[in-house]
């Protein structure tokens, strides 16, 4: 059965069955625990990073791609924090990676390749080569991303600076959670002032 028929075959029974866990009542799109998790698209995360961090539904904002990766100023990442912070009462930031994670193992030449070999058009290639390769090929140990990551979110200037950043990384076999950077230590008084100078300077506030 294609698969698109088995999710919607699965899924009528799954509306029709009272007794599901997921029909008690829904209190609202407001996390209750205030959270923002940033992690990784891995299929090894799902039905398991959040039950491995007692995360429930409606607990927390989680936010996924492709080597929890940040890439500029106001990509995609980045809008989904500032809709999370700033509408949906988001009071800290997780950023977590993982084990063994498929981006590492990644060049820009190899996803280049199969994307020729698919008929993509060299000349769109040409316009993101240099994006690739800035990603792809600077991504080699899941835990240094994670504090660079952790670092570009805190230095953004869209991000207050009293929302603790917090680095951790994931292990997608045993399920455990080792801590890189502790959020709270960051939220003091020099990165206040840093973050004001840097929107003074970029004439935001
Ligand atoms: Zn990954």
């Amino acid at each position: 059965m294609p698969i698109l028929d088995e999710v919607l075959s699965v899924n009528r029974q799954f509306v029709q069955n009272p007794l599901s866990q997921y029909r008690q009542a829904v209190t609202g799109k407001i996390p209750r625990k205030k959270l923002a998790i940033f992690t990784c698209m891995d299929t090894r995360l799902v039905d398991f990073l959040e039950p491995a961090m007692g995360i429930k539904r409606e607990d927390a904002i989680v936010i996924k791609n492709a080597g929890n990766s940040v890439t500029g100023n106001f990509e995609a990442t980045i809008r989904s924090l500032v809709i999370a912070i700033y509408e949906l009462g988001i009071r800290e930031i997780m950023v977590i990676g993982h084990e063994d994670c498929g981006v590492a193992h990644s060049t820009a030449d190899q996803v280049i390749r199969k994307m020729l070999q698919r008929g993509i058009s060299p000349d769109a290639i040409k316009l993101v080569r240099e994006e690739l390769e800035s990603w792809l090929d600077h991504f080699h140990r899941p835990h240094d991303n994670v504090r660079q990551v952790v670092q570009k979110i805190k230095d953004n200037p869209f991000i207050p600076c009293d929302v603790p950043v917090h680095g951790l990384i994931f292990e997608p076999l045993t399920g455990e959670i080792s801590l890189l950077v502790n959020g709270y230590e960051a939220v003091e008084w020099g990165q206040l002032r840093d973050k004001k100078t840097a929107c003074l300077e970029l004439n935001l506030i």
